[in-house]
């Protein structure tokens, strides 16, 4: 099958039921769902890109098994070029969202295109399991699905190690093996798009910490969404019924985030890819690159969400006619810094990609790492930016309505600037407000900070890769401390 159209990918969901809950009650269609559909719409839209004839041929590509045109962040790239176009794909992606749709269908496909091209890694101890993950990847492509993903076990408590207390019950694990496959219990969190996929895939965070004796929670394995036992709990929808006019961002782009409750799920054998494998579950993310991969879209990502802020700030500051002050200026500079940091790491990564044992382009760990370390922090940052520029202007924010009332004529008197009319001025602030403010923004905010573990998780992980000796060994050359061996750095 071709790559999907908008239409499809909503037919797809509408004619797989499942167990969806938000706001104490099931959900019942979420293409009609008015806390969820307009972000069903955003993603259809994705689908439509694909068909677009300015845009298709940058979005798919040539099926390897069937000849059809099929989506191109399912593409296992082999060449720069590979990467280059698929970063061009996942771009106008990023973009048609305004960055704020991390989880698009394409952060899943380069997991799966990664993981499809290291299946001898999945094979290791259980050969059928490297001919699930190709052929469950193969399926994916062909009929172009959406994947959401749980990969953090629900914790009644925290150690001060980090570890989890398995024996509280909450994690996912297997309960029982069968002939049809394995049974698991448990609760995960986030799916984030949850209501809006087809499938969901379960596997562990790239900074795998499980150890030996904790095998019945290492798995890695996808299932339809509409799979008996599973249900899907709703935090609250952050589209709260405005229109694209006073909410333009939570009125479109609402991907929701779910608690996944696993009450004794079948999953096949053919949809099982790891099972009881710690050693091969903790080490699945940097065995296959596939965190090279996710990172590349996270960037993606980012320069769109930095374009979005950035393009805001500017005509904010245009609007409000403070453009020339220098703090002003000192603050836009900043994120016109974070906009071309963010897009020059997303260069490198490419221009530095090697192929790896598996024969995948992978993009270059380190600069990729950044683009997600560095919009931890960054992006919180630039929203805090917004706000100190558009201070009570956020206050000034009548609605549509407002505009057809009595109070018409005072508002277009007095809420228009030297550049701007009343309800431009307006408009724009309703998207800042979005932006920087709301509790779609917020959730934006908190998405950044830890969509991709906690930031202590991320900066050791950054530590653990970076190559500390070169530097080390300058210093030491510096202060004629030749005799020294080249040494490995470790934590006192
Ligand atoms: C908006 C959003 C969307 C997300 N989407 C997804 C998704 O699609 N799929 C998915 O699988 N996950 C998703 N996540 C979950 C994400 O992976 C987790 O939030 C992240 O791994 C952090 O785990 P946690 O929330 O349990 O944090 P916690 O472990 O509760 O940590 C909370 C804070 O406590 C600190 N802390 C915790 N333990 C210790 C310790 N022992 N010592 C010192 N400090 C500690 C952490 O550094 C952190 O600052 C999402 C999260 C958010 C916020």
């Amino acid at each position: 099958m071709p790559a999907r159209t908008g239409q499809q990918y909503l037919q797809g969901l509408q004619e797989r039921e499942r167990d969806i809950w938000l706001g104490g009650e099931r959900v019942k269609d979420v293409t009609t769902h008015p806390g969820l559909r307009h972000g069903a719409e955003a993603i259809a839209s994705l689908y439509d890109l694909q068909h677009d004839p300015q845009y298709q041929a940058e979005m798919t590509y040539v099926s390897p098994t069937t000849g059809d045109r099929v989506g191109l962040s399912f593409i296992i790239p082999r060449t720069m070029d590979d990467l280059v176009r698929r970063r061009v794909m996942m771009l106008h992606w990023a973009r048609t969202t305004c960055g704020m749709m991390g989880r698009s269908p394409d952060f899943m496909n380069v997991s799966y295109a990664a993981w499809a091209a290291a299946a001898p890694f999945f094979a290791r101890n259980r050969p059928a399991f490297g001919e699930n993950i190709q052929r469950y990847y193969t399926y994916i492509r062909e009929h172009d699905l959406t994947l959401t993903h749980s990969l953090i076990n629900l914790q009644r408590s925290r150690s001060v190690a980090g570890t989890f207390n398995l024996a509280e019950d909450t994690a996912l694990r297997v309960v029982k093996e069968t002939d049809a496959g394995i049974v698991v219990r448990g609760a995960r969190v986030l799916a984030t798009l949850g209501p809006l996929a087809d499938e969901i895939g379960v596997y562990a965070p790239r900074m795998g910490r499980m150890t030996e004796g904790h095998s019945p929670y290492a798995l890695n394995f996808a299932i339809p969404c509409g799979t008996p036992g599973l249900k899907f709990l709703c935090r609250e929808s952050f589209d709260v019924g405005q229109t694209h006019f006073e909410h333009p961002l939570g009125s479109r782009f609402e991907e929701m985030d779910c608690v996944v409750f696993f009450n004794d799920v079948l999953v096949p054998w053919e949809r099982v890819f790891m099972l009881g494998d710690v050693g091969l579950v903790n080490t699945t993310a940097a065995t296959t690159h596939s965190s090279n991969h996710t990172a590349h879209q996270g960037a993606a990502k980012n320069v769109a969400k930095c374009e979005l802020v950035l393009g805001t700030a500017l005509l904010m500051s245009h609007v409000l006619g403070n453009a020339h002050l220098p703090h002003t200026q000192e603050r836009l500079g900043k994120l016109m810094m974070y906009t071309e940091l963010m897009k020059a790491c997303m260069r490198a990564a490419e221009a530095d990609a090697t192929l790896d044992e598996w024969g995948v382009m992978c993009p270059a760990q380190l600069p990729i790492e950044i683009t997600r370390n560095l919009f931890s922090t960054a992006y919180p940052e630039m929203v805090e930016i917004l706000q100190l520029l558009g201070s009570s202007s956020f206050m000034i924010r009548p609605s549509e309505a407002d505009f057809h009332s009595p109070l018409a004529p005072e508002i277009e008197q007095y809420l228009a600037t030297d550049a701007a009319t009343a309800h431009e001025r307006v408009q724009l602030f309703h998207l800042a407000w979005d932006i920087a403010c709301s509790s779609f923004g917020a959730r934006q905010v908190l998405y950044e900070r830890f969509f991709a573990s906690d930031p202590l998780t991320r900066a050791q992980f950054l530590y653990t890769i970076y190559p500390k000796e070169a530097m080390v060994a300058r210093i030491r050359s510096f202060l004629g401390q030749d005799d020294h061996e080249a040494e490995a750095l470790s934590p006192p």
